[in-house]
């Protein structure tokens, strides 16, 4: 998989979008808000029960125009180079009311995501990215920050202290009782701060990881996030 990932550009006015629509967060704080979701072409970490694979690979060869791209009906990994004022357009024409953009990928942290964070602000949208904490983190002062971390994947990319600072709640994928060890491991590794939130998320809606997630957050005082979009069955 790494072999194929190309150098993302740090154009600060370009990115390569895979997808941008609208429905409803499903994860965590924002879970049943409005959002328009823009997804990040590119990502190394390599999550065996990622849910978005075909958007690891980053092929420019792959290049489709933004129209193609905004009416895509399939998951693939074709993607748009997008500019900023695209994105801004479409949103104004589209989706003026809603006022929540969740940008992820892939990982978006490989992007130099402050002018568009703040392009989008100056709308007055509220931003927020969902990010695995493996890049060094360029947002602005105002994005929320949902940090899911991803310990032990094949990737080898290790999470990042000043990405788990800059958290403003923590998502953790659960499968198995395991994972519990690791976000344990991963508290006192990197101490985040104390009044984070800290979501549990059974994976692929599994009944055995959701039943771990209820028992954990009663004995923990954590929440859980039941990926709503999946039960509602929308994106
Ligand atoms: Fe998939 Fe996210 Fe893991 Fe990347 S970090 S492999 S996009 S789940």
């Amino acid at each position: 998989m790494q072999s194929s990932l190309r150098t993302i550009s740090n154009l600060p006015s370009s990115y390569s979008v895979n997808e941008i629509f609208v429905s409803l967060q499903g994860e965590a704080t924002f879970s049943g808000t409005p959002s328009i979701f823009i997804r990040l072409q590119g990502c190394e970490v390599g999550c065996g029960w990622c849910d978005t694979k075909n958007t690891w690979q980053l092929d420019k060869l792959k290049c489709i125009t933004f129209t193609k791209m905004i009416n895509k009906t399939t998951d693939n990994s074709s993607l748009a180079e997008t500019k900023i004022e695209e994105i801004i357009n479409f949103i104004q024409d589209k989706h003026s009311l809603i006022s929540h953009i969740v940008i992820t990928g892939g990982e978006p942290g490989q992007y130099n995501l402050q002018p568009l964070c703040s392009a989008l602000e100056a709308l007055g949208k509220q931003v927020q990215i969902e990010t695995s904490g493996t890049s060094e983190l360029r947002i602005s002062a105002k994005t929320w920050v949902t940090l899911s971390p991803k310990i032990d994947m094949p990737g080898k990319k290790p999470i990042l202290l000043s990405a788990v600072k800059r958290a403003n709640e923590i998502k953790m994928p659960i499968g198995k009782t395991t994972d519990i060890d690791k976000l344990k491991q991963f508290i006192i590794n990197y101490q985040p701060n104390s009044i984070l939130p800290i979501w549990l998320q059974p994976i692929s809606q599994n009944k055995t990881a959701t039943q771990i997630c209820i028992e954990q957050a009663l004995k923990n005082n954590w929440k859980v996030s039941l990926q709503l979009h999946k039960y509602l069955n929308i994106r």
